[in-house]
């Protein structure tokens, strides 16, 4: 990556003012899930190791604009003092006197906490006074904030413009190394995973990954529309009847390269929020009858999609093959995330695309299993589409 990395900085005794995604669940004013936080952990021990004056920012949720105390960053604070065994600041506005005053008590080696920056709808304006403003406070810019670095946002976008220098830290400089190595130079055979409820948000992703990959394995929902698109009748399945054409498209595009489901997991009745499904069984791919909707892969798909992946070199997925969430209907993907597992064993490069799937593999307790799994849903998504992302080209060159 040619931008300028925290180890190519002196941090000793500079105040440095790092965006990290502390956008972690909170239930009664506790952390639930401290991934996030612990994903960011290299970047502040290295900085305080080195004796910054660390300034902590981040958004929680979506405050629009308000000060909203249930998304507050102090179980954050709190959760971070925990990990590091440091003692950790935390002051409840991220701009102002009070900010101002706080910073300027750090000792080198400090870590300050600012509250949600989202209370201010100035931040996700990109507002120039604002990103001034937060610029101010330190001599150094550090951005570890992976899963909002494709937000131009005043944290992650417009602060570089008032800082001279702006630098990647470890977290978001790995996610940057995992997929831009898979899409530049990968080990073959490449294959790409791709599924989720909707065809449309990944049109891009596989438009810009067809030439790249070997195979592009496709599942759930959004393959029912690539299966109607090959004149299969599909029930009641989630098909976008305005993108069956583009599906035709990317077949012909893809032909030697895309695989759909052969057989798939239907349900007559589905009532997400309840859990509640109606009969289940597995049937051919083009025989799903009027009254019934594909909820999984099955067990023939799920059997040559694994086959497919434990004989490739670099694998990215992204999106879930079934309703992951209802467990009668999360085989395909749990034995999706367990074939990433084994074909890392065998060497290769097993690369997770965060959101639901990064959700899927944690949950099957194969987060460790794999080489690497993202923190940015969107922001890998994006990434995959080839776009270039502002919170990283923002950055300093070098
Ligand atoms: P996405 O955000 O597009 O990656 O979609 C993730 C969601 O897709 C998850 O909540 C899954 O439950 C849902 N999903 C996966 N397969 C299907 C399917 N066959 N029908 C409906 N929803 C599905």
């Amino acid at each position: 990556m040619k931008k300028l990395f925290i180890e190519d900085i002196n941090p000793e005794n500079q105040k440095i003012i790092l965006r990290v995604d502390f956008n972690v669940p909170l239930k009664n004013g506790v952390v639930q899930n401290d991934k996030r936080i612990k994903a960011a952990l290299p970047t502040i021990e290295y900085l305080s190791k080195k004796n910054a004056k660390l300034i902590v920012m981040s958004h929680l949720g979506r405050p629009k604009g308000k000060k909203v105390p249930e998304l507050s960053l102090k179980p954050a604070a709190e959760r971070l003092e925990e990990l590091t065994g440091r003692n950790v600041k935390f002051v409840d506005e991220c701009i102002g006197a009070k900010v101002k005053d706080q910073i300027n008590d750090l000792k080198p080696g400090e870590i300050l906490v600012l509250e949600n920056l989202r209370f201010h709808k100035e931040e996700t304006e990109n507002d120039d006074e604002f990103s001034k403003e937060l610029a101010s406070y330190a001599d150094i810019y550090v951005n570890d904030a992976f899963g909002s670095a494709h937000r131009a946002h005043a944290s992650t976008h417009g602060i570089t413009k008032y800082i001279s220098k702006a630098a990647s830290g470890y977290l978001l400089k790995k996610e940057i190394e995992y997929l831009g190595n898979a899409l530049k130079s990968p080990k073959r055979p490449f294959t790409a995973v791709i599924g989720g409820a909707k065809i449309s948000g990944k049109i891009e992703v596989i438009d810009s990954l067809l030439p790249k990959v070997d195979h592009l394995l496709i599942g759930g929902g959004m393959a029912s529309t690539f299966l109607r698109a090959m004149g299969y009748e599909t029930g009641k399945s989630l098909v976008e009847e305005d993108k069956v054409e583009t599906a035709k498209k990317l077949l012909e595009k893809g032909k030697d390269k895309i695989i759909l489901p052969k057989d798939l997991v239907i349900t007559d009745i589905l009532d997400f929020d309840e859990g509640v499904t109606g009969k289940i069984r597995e049937t051919g791919s083009d025989e799903i009858p009027e009254n019934m909707k594909a909820v999984d892969i099955g067990t023939s798909t799920i059997k040559q999609f694994s086959e497919i992946i434990e004989k490739s070199q670099t694998v990215v997925w992204n999106g879930p093959m079934g309703v992951f969430e209802i467990e009668k209907l999360s085989a395909g993907t749990f034995k999706t995330a367990k074939a990433m597992a084994n074909a890392t064993i065998k060497g290769c490069t097993t690369i997770i695309g965060g959101g639901d799937s990064a959700s899927a593999v944690e949950q099957a307790g194969l987060s460790d299993s794999v080489s690497h799994v993202s923190t940015g849903g969107g922001a890998s998504l994006e990434f995959l589409e080839g776009k270039e992302l502002p919170g990283v080209e923002a950055l300093s060159d070098i």
